[in-house]
């Protein structure tokens, strides 16, 4: 194995310089490649192939790419959408990659007619709406394929009913609100964005009774309180309106009327759940304004003043509603229907001569359709993604042949509730049980800090692969990675709500290292971790963002506000290629278990400690010894991942296994799709991880014996997880 690994590299190197110069790039321009990187027995030729990857992800290149994905609107399932997939497909086909594109046949809306209209309690209009969303001198806000501000998956109706505003829609928002004594049943919620996941925010207004719910963006959470507004600054308008789909994904993703299987297109509908029994399907109506919108309705609501964290940044004293002062008749018209989506995939066989076990696939995607434009979200993570894949196509024509299955993806329908994604992931979970990781970029691109949330058997790989990847302000990736940590991290922080995919993370690091975030939900890695298993990445480079969802996150925000010169696409391009080439060259797994067992060990404490805050008392004797023995196991397995082995396919298949271990087939409870035992969404958070889930949802219910019992069950995960790491050590 050691020994084929070597031959069938020699070929192709005598390319390597000359590419170096057509793109370009010096090899002085390139961080020195590191001595030894984890998982390879030899670095020597992996460094030269790296070289020659990094060469040719193109900037202009990305830029044009980004201007052709982003001429039009393309939201899933229209012609448009289609036009893109096409469009990816040649791309990939160009590269050499074996190109397929794979309907599915799914459950969304469009908005038929969405009306709003508030009057005072003398009949007076204070406001009509939606306003359509503009401003002056936007060069792709007016044409007329641009859908209406709406939310996927919301109720259809008609009522007229009082407004009571709820902040951000949290639980302890609505409990709040009963300690003022004001109930919002039968009433319409006004809430804004921030937080947590939109759909969290319909959830708990369903639960509670409303009869309607209006989310807006207020200008303290993305607008002018940030900084400036396009056009002259990167902040939402007033007009700006985010789209977003309130489907309950915390439920389960995809589409819903297929929870566990996929939605293909020849699926009967006998095996298909009416979508008005789909427990991911929200019962009420719901509806996103821009602030020009809300802000009459808001400065009338009477009732109550807000606590004082309600306060937005309108110009007047906010208060909670709930009396006739403003009555808001509400009319929205839903046109649901099965509809075609598209996912492209591009496959690359592994080298005939590889031992690898067939099943080791490494899967790296992002998705292509967007609520409007969608230049930051998601199209400049396909740019970046179509430049990954030119650079494969470079190393294909040299010869190259990977060890390992690659497959890059473009999902449809990831707005709608990450559906392209986890509808192939379910068509495929039988090979995906094996594959050894999935690489996600959505938002590619929004300005120049780099940023990563991972599973912790992956959190050094990634660092590991920015080192080698130079940065546009200097140095390495990895290095402005940890500057921008040191100096951003307040900033990240008070933003919190609104780049959320990639949460900031509480784990402690060592010194100057960078922070990588938990894996929650708000993307297309879902179903690779969280429902099957498999090590994932989420990668982009932010900035400030304030048009997102918005018909102004287009390519000409994009050029004046993310990445003029498209030298941040660049990066991304490479660092999520070379996320990529290593995985699929690797000699053993460059899972690192210690630092996982250290994250569970801090979670369980972490249990324990909320545990007795509620005045609870958590066993966490049996936890603790598991979680120790996992440790010491995956210390023993890492040194033998260090040393030369006689057999590295064999422990490779055993190092994947352990990811699988911490499945639990049942699922949560309540939510059976979610079978991760330490990573989940959280029912009232959505986007941000809630770790054991099991456990600290029981603790948030006040239910300790249901919090033991699933403390049971990642003891049972950690054991199995040793037995595997055990067998490993031999
Ligand atoms: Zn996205």
């Amino acid at each position: 194995m050691h020994n084929i690994f070597k031959e069938r590299r020699l070929p192709r190197l005598i390319a390597a310089g000359l590419s170096l110069a057509l793109a370009g790039l010096s090899p002085a321009q390139l961080p020195q490649p590191p001595q030894s990187v984890f998982g390879f027995r030899d670095f020597t030729a992996q460094a030269k192939l790296d070289r020659d990857f990094l060469a040719v992800p193109d900037a202009k290149l990305a830029g044009e790419e980004l201007k052709t994905l982003t001429a039009a609107p393309h939201i899933a399932g229209s012609q448009e959408d289609y036009a893109t997939a096409l469009y990816v497909a040649e791309k990939f086909k160009a590269a050499g990659l074996e190109t397929k594109i794979t309907p599915y046949k799914v459950w969304l809306n469009l908005p038929h007619k969405i009306r709003l209209e508030a009057r005072d309690a003398s009949g007076k209009i204070l406001m009509t709406g939606p306003t359509s969303e503009h401003v002056a001198g936007d060069t792709f806000e007016n044409d007329p394929r641009v859908t209406p501000g709406f939310n996927g998956s919301s109720a259809s109706g008609d009522i007229i009913a009082p407004v009571v505003y709820a902040n951000y829609g949290r639980p302890e928002d609505f409990e709040h609100l009963d300690a003022l004594g004001i109930s919002v049943k039968g009433k319409i919620v006004l809430v804004r964005y921030g937080s947590n996941f939109r759909g969290v925010k319909a959830f708990i207004a369903q639960q509670r009774g409303a009869a309607g719910l209006v989310i807006y963006s207020d200008p303290s959470d993305d607008g002018y309180y940030r900084g400036e507004p396009y056009p002259k600054g990167p902040y939402r308008p007033d007009t700006g309106i985010q789209r977003g789909s309130i489907q309950y994904m915390f439920e389960y993703p995809g589409d819903v009327t297929t929870p566990g299987i996929a939605s293909t297109t020849d699926l009967p509908d006998s095996q298909r759940t009416p979508p008005d029994q789909a427990a991911s399907m929200p019962k009420i109506m719901s509806t996103p304004i821009s602030y020009h919108d809300a802000e009459p309705i808001l400065e009338a609501l009477g009732g109550p003043e807000v606590p004082r964290p309600w306060q937005g940044a309108l110009p007047f004293n906010y208060h909670v509603g709930g009396t006739n002062a403003v009555m808001l008749h509400m009319v929205l018209k839903e046109d649901y229907c099965y509809t075609t989506i598209w996912d492209v995939t591009g496959n690359i066989d592994p080298d005939p001569a590889s031992h690898e076990d067939p099943n080791s696939w490494v899967v790296a995607g992002n998705h292509r359709d967007a609520w409007v434009y969608g230049a930051v979200d998601p199209n400049s993570g396909t740019a970046a993604m179509l430049e990954a894949v030119h650079g494969i196509g470079v190393l294909l024509k040299e010869g190259w042949k990977p060890r390992r299955r690659v497959i890059f993806c473009s999902w449809d329908a990831e707005e709608e509730g990450l559906i392209g994604s986890t509808e192939w992931a379910e068509e495929k979970a039988h090979h995906l049980a094996g594959a050894v990781a999935y690489f996600n970029t959505d938002v590619g691109v929004s300005g120049p800090d780099f940023d990563a949330a991972a599973v912790p058997s992956l959190k050094e790989f990634v660092r590991s692969i920015t080192r080698e990847v130079p940065s546009p302000k200097g140095g390495t990736v990895y290095e402005q990675w940890v500057r921008s940590q040191a100096e951003g991290a307040s900033r990240r922080g008070a933003n919190n709500g609104f780049n959320a995919q990639r949460p900031p993370n509480s784990q402690s690091t060592a010194q100057g290292e960078a922070k990588i975030g938990d894996l929650g939900s708000g993307s297309d890695y879902s179903a690779f971790i969280q429902h099957l298993g498999v090590p994932a990445t989420d990668i982009g480079s932010d900035g400030p963002y304030g048009v997102y969802h918005s018909v102004f996150d287009n390519y000409q925000w994009f050029v004046m506000n993310a990445d003029p010169k498209f030298v941040y696409e660049q990066q991304q391009a490479r660092v999520f290629g070379l996320e990529v080439l290593h995985m699929a060259d690797t000699d053993v797994l460059p899972y690192d278990y210690v630092t996982y067992a250290k994250e569970i060990k801090d979670y369980i404490d972490a249990a324990r400690k909320k545990a007795g805050e509620a005045g609870l008392s958590l066993d966490i004797g049996a936890a603790v010894d598991a979680v120790e023995t996992f440790m010491k196991a995956a210390e023993a397995v890492h040194a033998r991942q260090m040393s030369p082995a006689a057999d590295d396919a064999a422990l490779n298949v055993k190092l994947r296994q352990v990811e699988g271990d911490l499945l639990n087939p049942e699922g949560l409870p309540h939510r059976p799709w979610y079978k991760h035992t330490i990573y989940a969404p959280g029912e009232y958070t959505g986007y941000a991880a809630v770790v054991i889930p099991g456990v600290n949802e029981a603790l948030d219910a006040k239910d300790i014996s249901r919090a033991q019992l699933q403390l049971g069950v990642v003891t049972a995960a950690l054991e199995r997880a040793t037995a595997t790491l055990k067998s490993a050590e031999q």
